[in-house]
């Protein structure tokens, strides 16, 4: 790759990235630090928190990333990048502590200030631009990103980082101040804590965060969901995943692969490793056994299968199952299996009528408030994000077979409604898990933002993958990608008057 410069070499191309969370970050970082030649680089945020996101801008100390902290440095070349980081901030810390998510997010800050810093020789530039980004204008020579506010960012390449789909409102909660949808919005469980009973619904780690938010006042907790079930939580210390089994070929139905699973964590088992190492071992390959699944299998999955394997797969730091553990001791914390039938405000609080997943009568609850705690959405159709609805209604943008997420290229160029790519548009994380599955956590993150970083540059110089390129694009040819050099005029960022 020679450089990112317009056709005449007289402007350097420019990278819109929407999103600053984990990927959006990771994937500006990414581009600063590979040195090729002037680019400018513009990240659009519309929190005003330039890189630590939804996951890791808590600042509650109990909140503690569920990895440890040598498996999460932001760099696949780099593994121990974190851990030393935090090394020199922290001390006596071991490489298998979990530590809190805010930490991590003042990680993300300073891989962003610093990639910034080394990126100066190289005419590498990245400007911070607070605002939302609500539609995408594509002709042929020029994209044309549009803020809410009226801002236009004319750019060569745009990155959608904008995390998962939110999830979608229980209708049957109603609109009242004690009925908190966003348990990650600022302040949300914050100073406000309740001393009596508050619902959580979603048994995962967010309804888990919550708990432990809750109970460090005087609260109780019921958490309540449809399986009831808590997570796992994971064994002390740092232990190697288990080595996959083969790759099946062919496609699978859903008990062929859950055979698979079931034979590769016995055989672990038999070798003295344990059910959670085995786990982690799939992890590789997961989205290879995702695609032998036929859409129809893969929402059987969803609907059958999805609680039990999350709350093996997305376990709990150890000193956070110790917690939750002493919490349902003391009855400050109980669990509960079944979903809401109706629910109203009432003088003291909120009441819940909630039917047991098992035959049984409807009960109702009266507790403080209620904390939604139900996670990322799952239909991307239904997101209210205005870049996304604008996408997928002009056909930029297409949601896979399960809409959990859009349709992409092996190295994330987005395919619009007819399948091609533009090769202008690209994509990664949450918004991938359609046809990956294994596509949201820092690991696959930093993988991605590499191998996007690669790919935008390519795009942006004209030139063919290498064929160690190719190898590295997940072992998968690229479908469909063309690669466009920018094409004339000038980069702007208009401030309307
Ligand atoms: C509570 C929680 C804990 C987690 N803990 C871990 C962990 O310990 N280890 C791990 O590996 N993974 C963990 N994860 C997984 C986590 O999702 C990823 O690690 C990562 O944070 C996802 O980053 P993201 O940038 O894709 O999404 P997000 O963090 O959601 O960031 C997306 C950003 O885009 C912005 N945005 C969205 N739309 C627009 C728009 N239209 N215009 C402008 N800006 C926009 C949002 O404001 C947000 O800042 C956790 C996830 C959650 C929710």
């Amino acid at each position: 790759v020679s450089g990112c410069s317009g056709p005449a070499g007289e402007r350097p191309a420019l990278v819109a990235i929407v999103g600053s969370g984990c990927a959006g970050t990771l994937v500006a970082a990414n581009l600063l630090r590979r040195a090729h030649g002037a680019l400018r680089i513009v990240l659009v945020e519309r929190s005003g928190r330039f890189g630590p996101g939804v996951a890791y801008a808590t600042e509650d100390p109990q909140h503690l990333l569920n990895v440890p902290a040598e498996r999460m440095s932001a760099f696949c070349d780099e593994p121990s990048h974190f851990a030393e980081w935090a090394a020199e901030r922290i001390r006596g810390l071991a490489p298998a502590s979990y530590l809190p998510r805010g930490v991590y997010g003042e990680y993300l800050r300073s891989v962003l200030a610093d990639s910034r810093a080394r990126a100066r020789p190289q005419r590498r530039t990245l400007e911070l631009v607070s605002g939302e980004a609500a539609g995408l204008k594509r002709t042929p020579n020029e994209l044309e990103l549009r803020l809410a506010d009226g801002r236009r960012i004319v750019c060569d390449r745009v990155v959608l980082a904008t995390g998962p789909p939110e999830g979608a409102a229980i209708e049957q909660l109603p609109s009242d101040p004690r009925v908190i949808a966003d348990p990650w919005a600022a302040a949300a469980l914050g100073s406000s804590v309740a001393s009596g009973l508050t619902l959580v619904i979603g048994t995962g780690l967010s309804g888990v965060d919550a708990t432990l938010s809750i109970t460090a006042g005087r609260g109780r907790v019921l958490a309540l969901s449809r399986g009831g079930r808590l997570p796992y939580a994971h064994l002390p210390g740092l232990h190697t995943p288990t080595p996959p089994p083969p790759i099946p070929s062919g496609s699978l139905r859903l008990d062929e692969l859950e055979r698979i699973v079931r034979e590769h964590v016995t055989a672990a088992q038999r070798r003295g490793h344990d059910w959670r190492a085995a786990f982690d071992g799939l992890r590789p390959i997961t989205p290879e056994l995702w695609a032998a699944l036929s859409p129809q299998e893969r929402r059987r999955f969803l609907r059958e299968r999805l609680r039990s394997w999350e709350i093996r797969r997305h376990r709990m730091a150890p000193a956070v199952g110790a917690r939750l553990r002493a919490l349902l001791d003391s009855g400050a914390l109980e669990h509960s299996a079944g979903s809401i039938v109706a629910a109203r405000a009432s003088s003291g609080g909120v009441e819940v009528d909630v039917a047991p997943s098992r035959p049984g009568p409807i009960r109702t609850i009266a507790c403080e408030r209620v904390v939604v705690c139900t996670g990322a959405g799952k239909d991307v159709r239904q997101s209210s994000n205005p870049i996304l609805r604008a996408l997928l209604a002009d056909g930029g943008a297409s949601a896979d077979e399960l809409a959990l997420g859009v349709r992409c290229s092996a190295d994330g160029a987005l395919l619009d409604s007819d399948g091609h790519a533009d090769g202008r548009l690209f994509t990664l994380g949450a918004l991938r898990r359609g046809e990956l599955w294994e596509s949201t956590a820092v690991e696959e993150i930093r993988a991605q933002a590499e191998r996007l970083a690669i790919a935008i540059e390519r795009s942006l110089s004209g030139s063919a993958p290498s064929p160690a390129e190719r190898a590295s694009s997940n072992g998968k040819a690229l479908i469909g990608v063309t690669t466009r050099p920018p094409v004339g005029g000038r980069n702007r960022i208009e401030v309307p008057r």
